[in-house]
């Protein structure tokens, strides 16, 4: 599933790429993606432009000029795509699995593709987005300068009995760290994913909240991880993937100490470690 670098990725290209455009069409082929009537979405998206691009937790928002903004949650194989009419950047990304297309005035299109239809777009009023957003209980954002060392222990402190990689993934505790990032970011804070928040030693809270921004911003430098089906708005992978120590390295040797990356299960999903280096 995309997570905050992914979503960020793309929602810094889209922002490049098609605000002040304006949306001439909207053509809904799968009408369970919205979650609302597609007439309904068509008028309110119809005729709008393009005002800004958006993320919070794992949400695109698409601002438009009329008190609208839209939605879209990307989930498990969502895909945000820009086609455009200029051949330098081509992409071949409608398919099958194309299942809302935005057409522009001006000829370049936005396709929202999901191969398993989990995901969603939905409108919201602008002027409710906040409020929205309070009721969905999102965790601070974690890469925003206000996001401190005492604000994470704050954090911590409320859920003392909680493991830390559920800890890390859950989103009302910190927004858009999911599998992926929680697996990395406890490799380089060099803790083992099934202690307990109480067991954390000081230095260890603090390593951990480095660990959250560098491996973070290192991922969106590199566009994010495409380990499925993940593609950024220009259709293409991102390349954090052979950045990743230990999520999806199982059975290979751990860069540091040389033995072996294990997988176990907790909580229904997996965690990837360095038995000897995560204590
Ligand atoms: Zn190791």
């Amino acid at each position: 599933m995309p997570e905050l670098p992914e979503i960020e990725t793309i929602s810094r290209q889209l922002n490049r790429l098609i605000v002040g455009k304006k949306i001439k069409e909207v053509k809904v082929k799968l009408p369970k993606i919205i979650k609302m009537t597609s007439v309904d979405f068509k008028r309110a998206l119809e005729g709008a432009k393009i005002k800004s691009v958006d993320r919070r937790a794992k949400l695109l928002i698409f601002e438009l000029n009329n008190g609208w903004s839209m939605l879209a949650h990307l989930k498990m194989t969502g895909q945000m795509i820009y086609k455009t009419t200029d051949h330098r950047l081509r992409t071949t990304v409608e398919n099958k699995h194309t299942h809302v297309v935005f057409f522009f005035t001006d000829g370049n299109r936005l396709l929202f593709n999901d191969l398993r239809q989990f995901g969603y777009l939905k409108l919201v009023k602008s002027a409710k987005l906040q409020e929205y957003f309070i009721k969905k209980s999102f965790g601070p954002e974690p890469l925003v300068k206000d996001f401190t060392l005492p604000d994470f222990k704050a954090l911590l402190v409320k859920k003392p009995n909680v493991r830390i990689k559920q800890f890390l993934m859950d989103p009302k505790n910190i927004a858009g760290i999911g599998n992926i990032y929680s697996d990395e970011i406890l490799f380089f804070s060099r803790i083992h994913p099934l202690r307990r928040v109480a067991s954390l030693k000081k230095s260890e809270i603090k390593k951990m909240h480095l660990s959250i921004k560098k491996i973070l911003a290192d991922a969106i430098k590199l566009k994010g991880t495409s380990a499925k089906d993940y593609l950024d708005a220009f259709g293409q992978k991102g390349k954090f993937a052979q950045k990743l120590r230990v999520y999806g390295q199982e059975g290979k040797k751990c860069v540091k100490c040389k033995d072996k990356i294990i997988r176990i299960k907790i909580g229904g999903r997996s965690a990837h470690f360095c038995p000897v280096c995560q204590k």
